[in-house]
């Protein structure tokens, strides 16, 4: 059990910021996950917690002590990275045995806390086979009965997932999530994906050119995105400029502070409707001509264009009315204001 702090962590690559001021505070037993763009400082900020490189300044608090100028050995951390890691001449046993050996754990001990850990991965009728003789998703889980058999209080994992294709990638999501779960195990967590940091996260912590854009629990991230930034990464959205505050010439409902800069109206496409007669009370249509109509089983995506010419895209239910639409039709798009947001005008302009 770990709560972790971070307090003021920054560093750089020469003239690169790669963190700046980084504040968070993990409590004990959270999935905590870092998501991101390319480049964000994901990694930068996983290594900074195991003790791989240096920061520069701040403090990585773990239970009340400041673990940051440890060398990684002695910061008790367990870490699963994107490559398996696995040694890849002895057997699974051997291969999560190794850190307690390493420790000088008693044998019987050893036999009884691998055992268990490889129940836990679900990995016990594989004890004795080697890593070659083994698929990408039950390597990944020797990685991470390794990782945790020492009894770490913290888990680190840098990507772990992104080297299997997709279906196992979403099986071992479940895995993973379960066995953390399973163990209370406070755990920050890397990935740029983000359907997998909403599914198994208790704190998705989204960043940005080394700067944390916003922490929070999946929902209020995915419906209440402190920026634009934010808004833009998870889920889809469509960003609309405001013009005296009119979106393509209709009066669109406005929060009282529109800044200087400018404001954007975003749309979430699953909050849009296509309607071809009257607007229904309490909507807002927007004119639109279809572009492109396609069905892809659970739902309908319709390209449209406003009337300045602005693309949009909307997400509907299956609808065969909706599927005849010509190409070229005329449409009200049409949403509730209430699912609506604004933003001021910026990469990473702040919601209003
Ligand atoms: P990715 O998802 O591509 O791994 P990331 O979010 O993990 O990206 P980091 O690897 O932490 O990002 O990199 C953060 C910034 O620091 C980037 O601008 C990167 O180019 C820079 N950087 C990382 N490592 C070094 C290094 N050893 N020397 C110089 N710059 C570096």
């Amino acid at each position: 059990m770990a709560d972790v702090h971070l307090k003021s962590v920054r560093k750089s690559y020469g003239s690169v910021l790669a963190l700046s001021e980084i504040n968070i505070q993990i409590p004990s037993g959270d999935f905590f996950t870092l998501l991101g763009p390319s480049g964000c400082g994901k990694t930068t900020l996983l290594r900074a917690i195991a003790g791989f490189h240096a920061h520069d300044s701040g403090e990585i608090v773990v239970n009340g002590t400041d673990i940051g100028r440890l060398p990684a050995h002695k910061r008790n951390v367990g870490m699963v990275f994107q490559d398996y890691a696995v040694f890849p001449h002895v057997s699974v046993r051997d291969n999560v045995s190794f850190g307690l050996k390493e420790r000088k754990v008693p044998k019987a001990e050893i036999t009884r806390r691998v055992d268990e850990i490889l129940d836990k991965v679900q990995l016990r009728p594989f004890a004795e086979r080697m890593p070659h003789a083994l698929s990408g998703g039950q390597q990944q889980r020797v990685g991470l009965a390794r990782a945790l058999v020492v009894q770490p209080t913290l888990l680190l994992m840098d990507e772990p997932l992104s080297n299997l294709d997709a279906k196992l990638r979403v099986d071992l999501r479940r895995e993973l999530r379960s066995v953390q779960q399973s163990m209370n195990m406070t755990t920050v967590y890397v990935t740029h994906d983000q359907e997998e940091a909403l599914a198994m996260s208790d704190t998705v912590c989204v960043m940005y050119g080394g700067v944390i854009q916003q922490a929070a629990a999946p929902w209020e991230i995915y419906h209440r995105p402190a920026n634009r930034f934010v808004a833009a990464f998870v889920g889809s959205n469509n960003f609309l400029p405001i013009v005296d505050g009119t979106v393509a010439g209709v009066t669109v409902p406005l929060p009282a502070d529109v800044p200087a800069k400018g404001a954007e109206l975003a749309l979430r496409p699953e909050n849009l409707a296509i309607v071809t007669g009257t607007v229904p009370d309490g909507m807002v249509g927007l004119p639109a001509t279809v572009d492109q109509v396609a069905f892809t089983g659970r739902e309908i995506s319709v390209a449209l264009h406003l009337s300045d010419g602005q693309e949009v895209q909307a997400i509907c239910e299956p609808d065969e009315a909706l599927l005849s639409l010509p190409h070229g039709s005329a449409a009200q798009l049409c949403f509730d204001p209430a699912k609506a947001q604004v933003f001021e005008a910026d990469v990473t302009g702040r919601r209003l």
